[in-house]
């Protein structure tokens, strides 16, 4: 069942995002470190459909060499969910999926989504079972890192001297707004049929996600845009009202600029190094972080975190790509950085989280490239089992 949670629960003391550790503030004392560092990490892995089962395995692989190199113990066990668990007659989220979920530390899964679903309705698209995971967990902060790897640099779209230095955390509201609240469905009047969805944000909401961004703004260069399209909506008009009485209140070593969606959309690719962190809602935030994606070079290099109250979600941005799936050819280093977040946000071990990041960087120096990263000549064009022993050769 779906956590209930007031306002007083989100900003008290006792919520687990008011430990910026939870953010990458490794505030912890030695001992904790040492403690957490003895600490066996138990990851649920959920392949998910389409590429997922293939990039998992790259990952997986990663995971464990990662762990072992820093002798962190490790356990994992994996569960379906979505399509494929739909074709194994079970429903898109099986209850000891959603056991081994409970149970473990973190959850590393895959893109849900198979086209034989494409037309119907979304209640009943199998890879609602993510929608169900975040909405279980309470999984309200989605941080999306947008920073181009050097290596990559040529794969932007946008010129070099436009891409050089961004670096970017986008945070989306991941659990409320357009995608959640209600009314939602297909009604018919005299007019004929028609859908509905609903964008509706409560002050309490927007306050914890606007201070999961400043606090990460403060570790970072104190910049937090808000998204929102305050011209039009009154929702968006209350999220702007939420953000300046909690700048006013807590935040004011942070600057705060207001920024409309569209304008947003449009600087995020005239002049991406402006910006630091950007937090927007649900439906803004989506759209953003794809075209983060762009700047990266690939929808294939983007890795999320998805935190809140319980078990964390990481997951990398793109979807099941059913146009390659079985060909061998995903860029399975979306969620290989994923994996590196798991590290540094679950098991709070950011220098794991780096050793990934670097072995990945590493890799791409050496002229390895799937083929959707893959532009000019030179580079050794591999599948996404070569670009997975690639990462680990440098990891070892
Ligand atoms: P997509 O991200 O799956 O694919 C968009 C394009 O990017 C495709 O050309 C694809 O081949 C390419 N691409 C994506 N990931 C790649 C990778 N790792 N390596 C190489 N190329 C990659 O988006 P879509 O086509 O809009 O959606 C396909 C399905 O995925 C749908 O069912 C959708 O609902 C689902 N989806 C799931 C998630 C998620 O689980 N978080 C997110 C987005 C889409």
């Amino acid at each position: 069942m779906a956590v209930r949670r007031t306002r007083e629960d989100a900003l008290s003391g006792g919520d687990p995002l008011g430990d910026p550790a939870a953010f990458g503030v490794w505030s912890e004392t030695r001992d904790e470190a040492a403690e957490i560092r003895m600490k066996e990490l138990k990851v649920a892995v959920i392949p998910g459909d389409g590429i997922g089962p293939e990039i998992t395995e790259s990952a997986v692989a990663v995971m464990e060499a990662a762990a072992k190199k820093f002798d962190l113990p490790l356990s994992h066990d994996s569960a379906p969910a979505a399509a494929a668990a739909v074709d194994q007659g079970l429903p898109p989220l099986p209850d000891h999926t959603l056991k081994l979920c409970t149970d473990a530390d973190a959850i590393l899964c895959g893109p849900f989504g198979d086209p034989r679903w494409d037309n119907a309705p979304p209640a009943e698209r199998p890879e609602r079972a993510k929608l169900m995971l975040r909405k279980q967990f309470d999984l309200f902060a989605n941080l999306r890192p947008v920073k181009p790897v050097p290596a990559l640099i040529a794969s932007s779209p946008l010129k070099q001297d436009l891409i050089n230095g961004t670096d970017i955390l986008i945070v989306r509201e991941l659990t409320g707004g357009l995608y959640f609240s209600d009314p939602r469905g297909y009604f018919e009047d005299d007019a004929g049929r028609y859908g509905v969805n609903t964008m509706k944000y409560h002050a309490w909401e927007v306050e914890r996600i606007g201070k999961v961004a400043f606090e990460a703004a403060q570790l970072r260069k104190k910049r937090v845009h808000s998204a929102d399209k305050a011209n039009a909506l009154e929702v968006m008009q209350l999220w702007r009202e939420t953000m300046n009485n909690l700048h006013a209140s807590s935040y004011t070593d942070v600057e705060l600029r207001h920024i409309f969606i569209d304008n947003c959309c449009m600087q995020l690719v005239s002049r991406p190094q402006e910006f630091d962190v950007i937090v927007a809602g649900n439906m803004f935030g989506d759209i953003l972080s794809d075209i983060g994606a762009q700047l990266t070079g690939s929808l294939g290099m983007l890795p999320s975190a998805s935190l809140g109250k319980g078990t964390p979600l990481f997951e990398p941005v793109h979807g099941s790509a059913p146009d390659i799936v079985g060909q061998g050819k995903a860029n399975p280093l979306a969620l290989i950085l994923t994996a590196g977040m798991l590290f540094t946000h679950a098991a709070k071990r950011p220098d794991i989280g780096e050793a990934i990041d670097n072995a990945v960087a590493k890799a791409l120096d050496e002229g390895y490239r799937t083929a959707d990263i893959a532009r000019g000549n030179g580079f050794k064009v591999v599948g996404t089992k070569e670009m997975g022993e690639a990462v680990l050769k440098h990891l070892q």
